[in-house]
């Protein structure tokens, strides 16, 4: 894993800044959970367009949305500190856990096994910062029901997708198999 960092700025939406938006910035609550996403269906986003899209947004304000990191095969960007709050759950998990978004590798919204690997890696490392074992979730857990990451979840009705894909047990199972690993 080669982590780098290049963290939102305060004032952006992204980010939040008690002064001009009213987020909360820091975490109040003990860390839970480590929370997956991809960001989809975009194969060929990098990790810094993909932070500078929630930095910037359209219109240079950027855009209510962020996670802790982007990994892409070997590559991870942190965003935001690991004592600050995100905005990726939609959720009140939000404020007790760390978001990761995976960019896929197809619009099936599959991870690469490079990034799998990475992911591993990452999820070591941040649990040992956190000095405890955070459980893994997916955006999907959550009250959205977000299809989120979609290729590891039963909501998989892509347009243009192989059929194989298209079983609503194989997403829920690719999950399972995905966070043994991820655990392991
Ligand atoms: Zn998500």
């Amino acid at each position: 894993m080669i982590l780098t960092h290049l963290f939102l700025s305060l004032g952006k939406m992204a980010r939040g800044d008690t002064s001009n938006t009213k987020k909360q910035l820091f975490f109040t609550k003990p860390l839970e959970k480590i929370i997956i996403h991809w960001i989809g269906p975009y194969p060929s986003h990098t990790p810094l367009v993909v932070r500078n899209w929630w930095e910037n947004g359209s219109d240079g304000r950027g855009v209510r949305a962020s996670a802790h990191f982007i990994v892409k095969d070997e590559n991870i960007l942190q965003c935001l500190p690991l004592n600050e709050i995100g905005w990726h759950s939609g959720d009140a998990r939000n404020h007790n856990s760390i978001g990761i978004e995976i960019i896929p590798m197809n619009i099936a919204g599959e991870f690469s096994q490079t990034s799998i690997s990475t992911l591993k890696e990452l999820i070591q490392h941040i649990r040992k910062e956190a000095g405890k074992f955070l459980e893994l979730e997916r955006h999907f857990d959550g009250v959205q029901k977000k299809d989120c990451p979609r290729f590891y979840t039963s909501i998989t009705n892509l347009v243009g997708v192989e059929h194989r894909f298209l079983n609503p047990e194989g997403g829920q199972q690719r999950w399972e198999i995905l966070k043994g690993f991820l655990d392991s």
